[in-house]
């Protein structure tokens, strides 16, 4: 697809400790709602015409960005896209509805047969003659480190053209693709940003290690060295009850953020990530700096949360 313009940067009006607020607009990409799962889909799709795939295979639940993204734009190729999702978590979404609007073919099976499911498809549709392509749920791999590595340079386009320095990064941590490749892309400029990925379901060590075997699997595939943990800071302290579990002071970050500054955050990711953030300032008494949040996206989400959450 052809490559697309930088996402804005604005300024928050938010106010903790004298610090200054800005965020990425990452929600602003200008495909299916956006997203970090836009900016991954969108390298995942040029290889799939560099391949000469002609369907596509993938996986996630109901509630999944990264399946509404996939099935969108292989919809609008014309080309078919199979998700492989666990019965487990199977409720109606936006997502879930605009997926079958698509016209996805979606294969329910129970979460721990969902890896046979995947390969008996792949198998079978080969057997039929057709070249699928295969994508990870919430498009991890290289790929999709890829896509965040851009996005540092593009953040650090944007703090030469304004003068501008940040010195944190913080985002919403869950698959860590996005955090390897802001790391990534720290590490290959060699810069003294601090990257701070708040996860919104994973505990450490699993976590933390998950970002750093995607950190290594994209420098070796650029031939650079392997670095160590202490290059990742995954940050697990408001996973709170796991993934989709949120308190009030997350719903009156969303309010916040929605009312002042006029931006939508979900309870799932970014808006528990913005609370987790906040919460991460105060203990650690960061006083005077300029932070960037990344906004990965997530909007469907919140019109879930409007009619589940605030009634
Ligand atoms: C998937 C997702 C994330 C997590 O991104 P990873 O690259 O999997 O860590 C964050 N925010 C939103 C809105 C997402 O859909």
């Amino acid at each position: 697809m052809k490559k697309m313009n930088a996402t804005p940067i604005q300024k928050l009006n938010q106010k903790l400790n004298n610090n200054n607020f800005y965020i990425k607009r990452d929600d602003l990409i200008p495909i299916s709602f956006g997203g970090n799962k836009a900016r991954k889909a969108i390298l995942f799709f040029d290889d799939i015409k560099l391949k000469g795939s002609d369907c596509v295979v993938t996986y996630g639940s109901s509630s999944s960005n990264h399946c509404r993204i996939i099935a969108n734009i292989a919809a609008s190729k014309g080309m078919a896209c199979y998700i492989i999702s666990p019965t487990e978590s199977s409720k109606d979404t936006a997502n879930s509805k605009m997926i079958n609007l698509f016209g996805a073919k979606i294969i329910k099976c129970p979460v721990s047969e969902v890896s046979d499911t995947i390969n008996k498809k792949i198998k079978e549709l080969i057997d039929k003659g057709y070249n699928p392509y295969f994508i990870q749920g919430g498009g991890h791999g290289n790929l999709g480190t890829q896509a965040y590595v851009d996005v540092y340079k593009e953040i650090r386009d944007y703090e030469s053209n304004e003068g501008i320095h940040f010195d944190y990064i913080f985002h919403t941590s869950g698959t860590g693709t996005t955090q390897a490749g802001l790391i990534c892309g720290h590490l290959l400029h060699g810069d003294d940003k601090k990257i701070i990925g708040i996860s919104n379901a994973r505990k450490n060590p699993y976590g933390g290690q998950v970002v750093l075997n995607s950190v290594n699997s994209y420098l070796s595939s650029i031939e650079k060295e392997q670095v160590t943990n202490k290059e990742v800071v995954f940050i697990d302290d408001y996973v709170l009850d796991g993934y989709g579990s949120y308190n009030d002071d997350i719903l009156n970050t969303i309010k916040e953020i929605l009312i002042i500054d006029g931006i939508p955050l979900d309870t799932t990711y970014t808006g528990k990530a913005f609370w987790g953030m906040k919460e991460y300032i105060k203990k650690h008494k960061i006083t005077n700096k300029n932070i960037l949040f990344i906004h990965t996206g997530g909007t469907p989400l919140f019109f879930d949360d409007l009619e589940e959450v605030y009634e």
